[in-house]
This record gives C-alpha cells, sequence and structure tokens, in this order.
C-alpha cells in the first residue's frame, strides 16, 4: 500500500523541488521506516489476528509527546488493556514550536488531539499527572489537572503489568538564580504562545510617548541564552519576525532593537558539522544578531541579566526587554523521585538497559527525553566472546571464527555497526583487517589482546543518544515492536546470549541518525544528511519545509501548517496581540 509519505515524496517530486527530489524521497523514505509517528499504523492493524486467549495484560503509557505516541500508535492494541496518563490531551510537534513564538505558524496547526489518534484505537486517556511509581504494589498515582475537581477525589490510583514512562523532560536552569522567575522557557504550546505575545508587549509600549530612548532600548533588547539548535532557531525566527514584519509596522523603533544569543561554549551548534556552526555564526554576524560566545550567566533580576565572560573573567549587567532560556533538559520531578526510589538518585537521567527496560524494575520502560539507555560496552564481555569464537580452543582467532561470530556480536552491541559506518567499513572484515594492522586475511591468528584492544576501539565511539524527537520516536516504534511480539508469543529474535545460553527475546534497540536541520533565517537553513552530507542554503529550506510538512502527524495538522506557511509569505505574520 502506498503510505501517506510516499504520496507526498512523490508529489515533492513531480513539482517545484525536482532539484533535490532522490534526496527528499531517501530522507522521506528514512522517516517512514524509522523515524516518523505515523510510519507503523496500518501495518500493526494488519497483524492482529493472532491475539492471545488469555486476560489482556495492563499496559500504561505516561506521555501524549514523540516517545509515548510513537509506542502507541504502532501498538496493537487489542493485544493489551491500554491506558494512557498526561496532563496534556495533545500532541505537539516540537520542532515547529520556534515558528510559533513569532506566528508563523499558529499553536493549533502543530498540534493533534489525542483523541482523534486514538479514536481508532483500543485504549482509554485520562487527563491527569502522575505523581507517584510505586514498584512493590505495581501501580501509579495520578492527579487531576483540570480546573474542575470533585472535592477529596483530585486523586485516583492505576495498577499495571507493563508502565511505559515517557513523561520527556522540564528546562535546565542549572539553578541559576532568577531564571525560574524572569525568563521564557520554550518547551510547549503555552510557552511559545507567552513569547509570541512578550515581544509584541515590548513592541507595544516601547511605543508609548512617554519613555527615555534608555527605556526604549531595554524593552527591546532581546537576549537569548542557550546557542544549541532550539536557540538559534528562535534567535532567527525573531530577527526574521523583526526585519520583515515589524519594523515595517514600527519603524519609529528601528534603531532601538537589539537580538542577543549567549552560549557558554566556543561555538553555538557545536553539536553540528563544524561547517554549520562556522556558517551560522556568519550569518548571524552579518544579520546583527550578537553572538556573545564563552559567556556564562550567573543571575537574572528584573532588571538585568549578569553575564561572565569566560577568557576576561569580566561581569557585564545588561537590561532586557524579553529573556528566552535554552540551556539544555532536566529531570522531571515525578521521575527524580521514582530515581531516588529505585537506587538512581546519582545518575542524571533514569537508567535503561538498551531493550529500554529501567534496571531493576521489572514490567517498567522508560524511553525519550526522560530516560537515557546505559549501553553495554564489549570489552565487558570480551573473554566471553573470545572463547565463543575459538570454536578450535587454540586461544587464536582465524578469519573465519571472527566474521562467524561477529556477525551475531554486531546485533547485540550496536556500536559495532555504527563504528563501520563511521569508518566506512563494508562488513566485519574490515574490523579484523583493523584488528591485524594487514589485509592479510588467509593467515589471520587474532589473540585476546589484540581482539580485546580492537574492540575497545569500538568502544570509545560510543555516545548517549541526544535529547531529540528523533530518537523518542524510534523508541517508541522499536518497543511496540517488542510488545506485540511478546503478546503473540513469537519465538525469540534476538541476539545469542554472550555469558548464558539461548537467545535474547528482541534485538536491543539501535538508533539510526537520520541528519538534523538548522534553520537560521532569512529562508535559509544548514542541515546534516544521511551519509555525512552537509547541506546549506536556500535549497536546504526546502528541503526542511518538505521534511517538516511530510512528518506531520496528521493531514489535518500538515494542511493547517502548510497553509500558515502560505498565509506568511503573502500577507506577513500577524502582530495583533490578543
Ligand atoms: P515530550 O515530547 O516532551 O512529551 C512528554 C509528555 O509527557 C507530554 O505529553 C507531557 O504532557 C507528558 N507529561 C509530563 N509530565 C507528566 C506526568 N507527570 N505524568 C504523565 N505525563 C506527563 N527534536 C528533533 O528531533 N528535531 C527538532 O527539530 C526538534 N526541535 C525542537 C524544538 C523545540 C522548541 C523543543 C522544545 C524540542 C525540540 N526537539 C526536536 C526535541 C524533541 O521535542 C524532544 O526530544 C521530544 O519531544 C522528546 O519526546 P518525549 O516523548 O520524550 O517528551
Ligand atoms: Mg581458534
Amino acid at each position: 500500500m502506498e503510505t501517506k509519505f510516499q504520496y507526498f515524496a512523490q508529489f515533492a517530486k513531480g513539482n517545484r523541488w525536482s532539484t533535490f527530489d532522490n534526496l527528499t524521497s531517501l530522507i522521506m523514505q528514512s522517516l517512514v521506516h524509522l523515524g516518523g509517528i505515523n510510519a507503523g499504523q496500518d501495518h500493526v492493524a494488519a497483524d492482529s489476528t493472532q491475539e492471545s486467549s488469555s486476560p489482556k495484560k495492563k499496559v500504561v503509557i505516561l506521555g501524549t509527546g514523540w516517545a509515548g505516541m510513537s509506542f502507541l500508535k504502532n501498538l496493537d492494541s487489542k493485544l493489551y488493556d491500554v491506558r494512557i496518563v498526561s496532563p496534556r490531551n495533545y500532541f505537539v510537534f516540537t520542532p515547529l514550536l520556534p515558528s510559533v513564538t513569532v506566528g508563523t505558524v499558529e499553536a493549533r496547526s502543530i498540534t493533534e488531539p489525542i483523541r482523534r489518534i486514538i479514536r481508532k484505537k483500543e485504549a482509554q486517556f485520562h487527563e491527569a499527572e502522575c505523581i507517584k511509581i510505586d514498584v512493590d504494589k505495581k501501580q501509579i498515582t495520578c492527579k487531576d489537572v483540570s480546573d474542575i475537581t470533585f472535592k477529596g477525589k483530585e486523586e485516583f490510583d492505576l495498577p499495571y503489568d507493563y508502565l511505559v514512562i515517557a513523561v520527556g523532560a522540564t528546562s535546565n536552569t542549572f539553578g541559576t538564580k532568577g531564571v525560574m522567575e524572569y525568563c521564557h522557557f520554550l518547551k510547549d504550546i503555552e510557552d511559545a504562545e507567552r513569547i509570541r505575545e512578550h515581544i509584541i508587549n515590548c513592541f507595544e509600549t516601547a511605543s508609548l510617548p512617554h519613555l527615555s530612548s534608555e527605556e526604549r532600548r531595554k524593552l527591546l533588547n532581546f537576549v537569548v541564552v542557550g546557542g544549541g539548535p532550539t536557540g538559534v532557531e528562535f534567535s532567527a525566527e525573531l530577527h526574521d519576525l523583526v526585519h520583515e514584519d515589524l519594523l515595517c509596522l514600527y519603524p519609529h523603533l528601528k534603531d532601538n532593537v537589539k537580538i542577543t544569543l549567549v552560549q557558554s561554549g566556543d561555538h553555538i551548534l557545536n553539536t553540528f558539522d563544524r561547517r554549520i556552526s562556522q556558517f551560522a555564526e556568519k550569518k548571524f554576524s552579518r544579520d546583527g544578531v550578537h553572538v556573545k560566545i564563552g559567556c556564562r550567566v550567573l543571575e537574572v533580576t528584573d532588571e538585568y541579566i549578569r553575564f561572565k565572560a569566560k577568557d576576561t573573567g569580566k561581569l557585564v549587567d545588561v537590561p532586557y526587554g524579553m529573556i528566552v532560556w535554552s540551556t539544555g533538559i532536566s529531570t522531571r520531578p515525578v521521575i527524580a523521585d521514582f530515581m531516588k526510589q529505585i537506587g538512581q538518585e546519582k545518575h542524571r537521567v533514569l537508567a535503561t538497559d538498551e531493550w529500554l527496560r529501567v534496571k531493576n524494575c521489572e514490567g517498567v520502560y522508560a524511553l525519550g527525553d526522560c530516560a537515557s539507555i546505559e549501553q553495554r560496552k564489549i570489552v565487558e564481555d570480551i573473554a566471553y566472546i573470545f572463547k565463543q569464537a575459538d570454536k578450535d580452543n587454540n586461544s587464536l582467532l582465524s578469519a573465519a571464527e571472527f566474521v562467524e561470530t561477529m556477525e551475531e556480536v554486531r546485533l547485540r552491541y550496536p556500536q559495532i555497526d555504527l563504528y563501520m559506518d563511521h569508518k566506512h567499513m563494508k562488513g566485519v572484515i574490515g574490523l579484523l583487517d583493523e584488528a591485524l594492522n594487514s589485509g592479510d586475511q588467509d593467515n589471520a591468528q587474532l589473540d585476546l589482546e589484540h581482539f580485546s584492544a580492537a574492540m575497545s576501539k569500538v568502544d570509545s565511539l560510543m555516545k548517549c543518544m541526544p535529547a531529540t524527537a528523533q530518537v523518542a520516536a524510534q523508541q517508541g516504534t522499536y518497543l511496540a515492536h517488542s510488545f506485540n511480539h511478546i503478546a503473540r508469543h513469537k519465538p525469540a529474535e534476538g541476539p545469542k546470549r554472550i555469558r548464558a545460553e539461548g537467545r535474547h527475546r528482541f534485538n536491543p534497540f539501535c538508533y539510526r541518525h537520520l541528519g538534523q536541520f538548522a534553520p537560521l533565517g532569512g529562508e535559509q537553513a544548514a542541515a546534516e544528511l544521511p551519509g555525512d552530507w552537509v547541506s546549506i542554503g536556500r535549497s536546504t529550506m526546502w528541503l526542511w519545509y518538505s521534511v517538516y510538512a511530510s512528518k506531520q502527524v496528521s493531514w489535518r495538522t500538515r494542511a493547517l501548517v502548510m497553509f500558515d506557511w502560505t498565509k506568511r509569505f503573502v500577507f506577513g505574520r500577524d502582530s495583533s496581540r490578543m
């Protein structure tokens, strides 16, 4: 069956995006298979006939963000008794939140009601916040978050057999004084709408006749803290709003507007390819966005924000009209409590194994921004792997022994495939060549020491997965597949166990990075694409439009977002303060 994405890719091919048609379809196909929330729904419905006759296990999903919704969409809900708990009865397409802050896209265009998503599912939704997880009783306590509550009925308990924690994260203030009180965050729809209102508020107030020019300059000094993708994209959107729309409407304020982006590291976009971060810095400097590199924010008051320059140690107090704080993520209180309960208080985020199971908690899974996978190093199991590989017990590995074992072992340790991709190796034989330091495979004789050295090189490339929608959505799809597999009583399909007999039930989760975008304003964007490609410029912005339109969760939001973009091209952004 032709999916919506393929249809869109064909539409893009046959029309004005034909210059990068191959690229578009490649990315879209990858997204369909690996990332998108829409993907997999038909597949699940078609395969749901082998239902088990035993009573259905209770699955409770916490959160209606990228991870929770991707899990739900791909889960065969007929196989389980599914409950979803979230204080938000809608899904938000977070990559377009910066566009909502300036009115390029309307808030309701990027949200999809959960009840629309679950209407074809056998699942129940409860609008509430989970406030406690009790692993001994296998139940959670939830709190009604609506304004209308019955006295004494604010809280309720829900039992579970499987708990899927996907509650995301909060903004990280690093304990900086005044940030909570005086800064805006950009995590949710309400935040984006508050920022939009505040910007217009600053322009209208600055236009009042009785203000001094110093007061005007203070009101129109916009500070963005954090040079990651969100901070950079918001700065770019704000620059476009000011220069394309607001300065035509408020020409008398032209000389008073200033946008400052503060970054504590040495470069902005430092998780991107160096070429992209250099291009972004140059573009911002041309556009007049002030980038303050190597500056740490020490304090925020109602009057000023105080920075310290790392190189000179000088303190600077800057009066501001608005600050947007975007410096990374932190654990939600309910997860912090849960981590204490299960002895993970020393961890930064909830730790899971590669199958997304929370360690030492039966039936509890965690995914998305609230969790992090503790990947097992190959060298931890090196002696066992060597013993399994050395079939003739001569304490040396021949080429045949090496290849046969590594084909199996690479399924257990996803870092092997990442390493081979990174080194552009065609197969595990490349690892052998590297370990032998020669291409003489016929006479290969690898001892434990050299084998161990080669594998620690592979381990050294292991990194934490980024806190992105891409990771969260892939994890949701992966976990739903595992749940469907368990309920259908299918045999184990995972790799051979290294330290014990038999096989693992599934392959561990393996993240496939499909690239990332950084819109930089002025209809220009930069992108890291699959295969180490870097693309920068206007055509990349068109690619951004087509990918983000295709990734929408429904045809309704896709149509609304495309309509908003068209409206902005024709009429500009709306500056009414409502
Ligand atoms: P979320 O999507 O945050 O969802 C968490 C859910 O849990 C929410 O529904 C929330 O209401 C619910 N919840 C919270 N507390 C509780 C509780 N106590 N009980 C029950 N439910 C609860 N990633 C990309 O890959 N590409 C991008 O371009 C991109 N752009 C971004 C732009 C912005 C402005 C932001 C903020 C993020 C962006 N991200 C992007 C990151 C991406 O949004 C996150 O990584 C992703 O949302 C994580 O998914 P999640 O399901 O873990 O959490
Ligand atoms: Mg041998």
